[in-house]
């Protein structure tokens, strides 16, 4: 049985669909892939750029209104095979949308979709890094977030690099063709998504992996030690209630609300900051219909 491509497809893919590990049947695969872009500057543009001629079905992106967007808009010229949403923030996408996406590419941007594993990168002058984050998955919660791999990465540059030349926009080029092909490696199932952080280093051009674990004091990471269930309480014991709990942990505890409506989404943040706790941005139980989930431990940085 012959796969189903139109000549105009088979002459647009012909050269991915000679390469062993894609072929006719990955082709199709890409075709109907759905996933999330998010950012607004040279690297989501480049990096949409490759998705699209790659022939990524469907991509949802997150405009943060960046100098490059238009670039990004006009990807449906560039390949007819691709269908771009346009979203204006994380609200407007349904849950039914976001289950239908494989993976979520953040390109220097600081927003996340919760539920969707993550592959993210930033670029600086140095060059850059690349991090998958599988946190943002329910069921992987003691994987590190992307927040610690940052202060991670930070510990591998610091050092004596003083050769700095202001290079962000070439970074963030090059970084959105390893974002790119690392998305469609995995997406194929060719690779795993990467364990360990990829540092590109400009002034030498290379690639330098680097560990990533939780650190001391994240609310994003690391196991869960306590959790509380509030969805069926209203004001004020829903704030009584975690106020309990809270006294009754031990200093290194983090902690996991369930939570449900707008006061507690609200408020509860709130009090966890005033009781000296940082807390997670509350995120969809994707199991449970308006069921909101978030995490909190002791702000160390402002309680010795
Ligand atoms: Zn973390």
């Amino acid at each position: 049985m012959s796969l189903p491509f139109t000549e105009e497809q088979i002459e647009r893919y012909s050269r991915q669909i000679l390469l062993p590990r894609i072929g006719g049947s990955g082709q199709q695969r890409l075709l109907q892939t759905a996933m999330v872009l998010i950012g607004s500057g040279t690297m989501a543009a480049t990096a949409a750029w490759y998705l699209a001629g790659a022939g990524v079905g469907r991509l949802f992106w997150l405009d943060e209104g960046g100098p490059v967007g238009s670039q990004i808009a006009e990807i449906p010229a560039l390949n007819p095979d691709v269908e771009l949403i346009r979203l204006a923030s994380r609200a407007d996408m349904t849950m039914d949308q976001i289950a239908s996406c494989r993976l979520a590419l953040l390109c220097d941007s600081d927003q996340t979709v919760a539920g969707l594993p993550l592959l993210a990168a930033w670029s600086n002058d140095l060059g850059g890094y690349l991090i998958a984050d599988r946190s943002a998955q329910l069921d992987s919660v003691d994987a590190p977030c992307w927040r610690c791999a940052t202060a991670c990465y930070r510990t591998i540059t610091s050092s004596d690099d003083d050769s700095t030349i202001p290079t962000t926009a070439l970074s963030a080029g090059w970084l959105a063709t390893l974002l790119a092909s690392t998305a469609i490696a995995t997406l194929l199932d060719i690779a795993p998504l990467p364990t360990q952080g990829i540092a590109a280093l400009a002034a030498t051009s290379v690639y330098q992996p680097f560990a990533i674990s939780p650190q001391p004091g994240c609310p994003w990471c690391g196991p869960i030690t306590d959790q509380i269930d509030i969805s069926a309480d209203i004001c004020p014991m829903t704030a009584v209630r975690v106020k309990l709990k809270l006294e009754s942990m031990s200093v290194d505890g983090r902690l996991r609300i369930l939570l449900r409506g707008q006061e507690p989404l609200e408020n509860i943040p709130l009090l966890l900051r005033q009781t000296g706790y940082r807390c997670s941005e509350p995120r969809h139980d994707l199991n449970h219909t308006g069921l909101f989930m978030l995490e909190s431990c002791r702000d160390r940085a402002n309680t010795p």
